[in-house]
């Protein structure tokens, strides 16, 4: 979609942080990060939000990839977490799905 920053960031046009990227997914350091590591995994496909996916493959690009990238960080250690804000409750601000795979502090209780 020719508005969409996401898609912009997929084909290159905005510049990130890229910590992988091939033809079906992309993966880069948020902007605003709320951990020491924060990475959004997105596919390049337009797809507006996680209740509009279809094709269950996709389930499987974002996230296996995601888990990938978190063990070649070596995340696994320490343990991480991934979240998919859907829809204006669910906190989506950019309407082009995305996993959110942060680590680095303590999501558990007690916070911290
Ligand atoms: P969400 O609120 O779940 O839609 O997440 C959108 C995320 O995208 C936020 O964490 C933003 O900080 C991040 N973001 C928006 N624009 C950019 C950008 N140009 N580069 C990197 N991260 C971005
Ligand atoms: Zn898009």
């Amino acid at each position: 979609m020719s508005d969409c920053v996401f898609c912009k960031i997929a084909k290159g046009e905005i510049p990130v942080d890229f910590v992988y990227r091939d033809d079906a997914v992309v993966v880069f350091r948020d902007a605003s990060p709320q951990a020491p590591t924060h990475l959004l995994v997105l596919p390049v496909q337009h797809i507006v939000s996680a209740a509009e996916v279809n094709d269950p493959s996709v389930w499987t690009l974002i996230m296996g990839r995601a888990v990938e990238i978190a063990r070649g960080l070596g995340l696994e250690k320490e343990g991480f977490r991934m979240v998919i804000n859907t829809g204006v409750q669910g906190g989506q601000t950019v309407p082009h799905l995305h996993l959110h795979l942060l680590s680095g502090r303590n999501f558990g209780w007690p916070p911290g």
